[in-house]
């Protein structure tokens, strides 16, 4: 999608510290970290929010969770623990609607959120 954020960080026509990246997802620092580890993973394909996902998505979802556990391990946060968040429209403070996987670590996070 042309005008979206994470579409252009994805296309790298916006620079972004890039972590992961492989054949359908991309994942980049935070600009605004909230933990030592605020880890962003995206798909390359453009989905709005988790209310558009499909059943053929399943698969790719799949790949983002397990991601995330991937880069809080290479993090060294496998043992004390670590978060992941999808933020899913207005009242959850989605602010990029493009999906994305928050993976958050190397602090103790609070529940429940605010
Ligand atoms: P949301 O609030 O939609 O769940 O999360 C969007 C996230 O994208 C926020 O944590 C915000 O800091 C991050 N973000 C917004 N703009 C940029 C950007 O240009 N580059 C990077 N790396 N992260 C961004
Ligand atoms: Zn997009």
């Amino acid at each position: 999608m042309s005008d979206c954020l994470f579409c252009k960080i994805v296309a790298g026509d916006i620079p972004a510290k890039i972590v992961y990246k492989d054949e359908h997802l991309v994942a980049f620092q935070d600009i605004n970290a909230q933990a030592p580890m605020h880890v962003l993973i995206v798909p390359r394909r453009h989905v709005a929010s988790l209310n558009d996902l499909a059943e053929s998505d399943d698969a790719l979802v799949g790949e983002m969770v397990r991601r995330a556990a991937a880069i809080a391990k290479e993090h060294g946060h496998s043992e004390r623990g670590y978060r992941t968040v999808f933020n899913c429209n207005a009242d959850a403070g989605q602010s990029v609607f493009h999906i994305h996987l928050h993976v958050l670590g190397g602090r103790l996070l609070a529940w429940p959120p605010g």
